[in-house]
């Protein structure tokens, strides 16, 4: 190899293998070097990627087992001696993804970037549980929050003053002051909230309950990240997800009451 290579994002979606695009699977089966994360669907890399080194800098909650710095060293790095290098993420590489970052990095080292959108967690996860994140009449916006770091009391302020449907990542630690501020600034006690584990997964699991309740009851249910929460009317919709969500909503009346748990 001679020259310069190219470093690919590639958005790898919520964790099923039907979900990262053709595109993304083209840049894997041409790359030398991928780097990958545990949310991005990594279990057959060695089938996807058949000639190139694998490299796991995945993040577990609490842990950085590469930091951010690093892995943007290592991108550039493959990239100068020549090699395609693919970045896997999960979900969608600019949805609280720090792709932006690695981007920069590489277009500040001169090193040719691009990236390819994938499908991501914030819509997908609840999609997996028979949430719409709009629906005519009942919903036209949403907000995509993070949760790794709590929100100002403004901030609680403007999402529980907007009315539309709220959805938020690694959101399970600091869900506790989430509700509280809402609550506060007045979004009603008895809005739907569902929580859902493990999207796409075989132990996918959705826990349904109100503002009042959620805290309780996903302490109960000992939900734990990865998880995506959805807050809104729209999660009274969620009548053809999984199994338990349809079950469960029937159960509590359908439309008419959906504040329900599900046992683990
Ligand atoms: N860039 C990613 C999000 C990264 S932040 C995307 O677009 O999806 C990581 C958070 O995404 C997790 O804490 C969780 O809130 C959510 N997440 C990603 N994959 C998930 C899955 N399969 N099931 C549930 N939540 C998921």
């Amino acid at each position: 190899m001679s020259g310069i290579g190219e470093v690919t994002l590639v958005g790898g979606g919520p964790g099923s293998l039907e979900l990262i695009t053709v595109g993304g699977l083209e840049a894997l089966r041409r790359a030398d070097v991928v780097l990958y994360d545990r949310l991005a669907p990594h279990d057959q890399l060695t089938e996807l990627a058949p000639n190139a080194s694998l490299i796991d800098v995945g993040k577990r909650p609490g842990h950085h087992a590469v930091a951010q710095q690093e892995i943007e060293r290592m991108l550039v790095e493959h990239a100068m001696r020549g090699s395609r290098v693919v970045r896997l993420k999960g979900g969608d590489s600019y949805v609280l993804g720090r792709g932006g970052e690695e981007v920069l990095a590489c277009r500040k080292a001169g090193v040719p970037v691009r990236v390819i959108p994938g499908v991501t967690s914030a819509i997908a996860v609840p999609a997996a549980a028979g949430i719409p994140l709009t629906h005519r009449g009942v919903s036209h916006l949403f907000t995509v929050v993070s949760g790794h770091a709590p929100l100002t009391d403004d901030e609680h302020r403007h999402l529980a003053g907007l009315g539309g449907t709220i959805v938020v990542l690694m959101g399970v630690g600091t869900l506790p002051g989430l509700i509280a501020g809402l609550v506060r600034h007045g979004l009603c006690a008895d809005t739907p909230v569902a929580a859902i584990e493990r999207g796409f997964a075989p132990e996918q699991r959705t826990t349904f309950s109100d503002l009042a309740g959620i805290v309780t009851d996903a302490a109960t249910a000992g939900v734990t990240s990865p998880a995506v929460i959805v807050i809104g009317e729209v999660v009274r919709l969620a009548l053809h997800g999984d199994g338990i969500a349809a079950q469960t909503l029937a159960s509590a009346g359908g439309l008419a009451s959906a504040t329900a748990r599900v046992e683990p």
